[in-house]
């Protein structure tokens, strides 16, 4: 679908904002692994979710245009942390939730992932949306759909961001836009559209932007 026809596609004026939203100078602000760390909500957050390796450090790096400032998923101790990142008179926050589906992951910390998440979803009112992280070369798996349900549980809205999309063809990218709006269409809070994304080229960085400018003007 090109962007005339698409109608979730983001207007000129909300490009810009966004640009200038991530023009300001993104730094860490907190970790927090258990839920009596969390921050205040002072502003309207938005978070980022997927499977450990999907391209989530790299397309917050990329967002921010700081490199290194989310770092990436082996780096231990962090994986199972929710990390905070502010910018100064920003309106939102960016929340980088734990990478889930380790292979060799034990029981006990999947269930500690599951709780601390759900918690924290049900607990934030300021949370606008998160983002679904999923990589365009592999689509939508198993345990991608059991955080989709923690979410539908939470009725914390949600949008799938492809990632990785210089690694396929574009007609792939198109066949796994297509089938993954068809696999979440039921779902209760789930967007109905989806943003393509390469963080090693900047495509569809502009359009995250402004969809979070969105957001956080609501
Ligand atoms: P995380 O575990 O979800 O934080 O994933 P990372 O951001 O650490 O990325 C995992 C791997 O995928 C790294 O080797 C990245 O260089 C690579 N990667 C991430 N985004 C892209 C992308 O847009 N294009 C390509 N080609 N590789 C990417």
């Amino acid at each position: 679908m090109s962007d005339a026809e698409n109608p979730f596609a983001p207007t000129e004026e909300a490009l810009e904002a966004g640009r200038l939203l991530f023009r300001r100078p993104w730094t860490f602000q907190t970790s927090v692994a258990t839920l009596d760390q969390l921050p205040q909500a002072e502003r309207v957050e938005v978070a980022f979710a997927g499977r450990s390796n999907v391209g989530k450090s790299s397309l917050i790096n990329a967002l921010t245009g700081v490199k290194g400032l989310a770092r990436t998923s082996n780096t231990p101790g962090r994986t199972q942390m929710l990390n905070f990142f502010h910018a100064p008179d920003s309106p939102v926050t960016l929340v980088d939730m734990p990478g889930y589906g380790y292979a060799q992951a034990p029981k006990s910390l999947v269930d500690a992932w599951t709780e601390l998440v759900f918690t924290f979803l049900q607990g934030r009112a300021r949370l606008r949306r998160v983002f679904m992280l999923i990589d365009s070369r592999h689509g939508i798996k198993d345990v991608d759909l059991k955080t989709m349900d923690l979410l539908d549980r939470a009725a914390v809205n949600y949008q799938i961001v492809l990632t990785k999309i210089d690694k396929i063809k574009p007609g792939a990218v198109e066949r796994v836009a297509e089938e993954s709006l068809a696999r979440i269409s039921k779902r209760p809070a789930a967007y109905p559209s989806l943003i393509r994304t390469s963080s090693d080229k900047m495509a569809g960085i502009a359009d995250l932007r402004a969809e979070i400018h969105t957001l956080a003007s609501w």
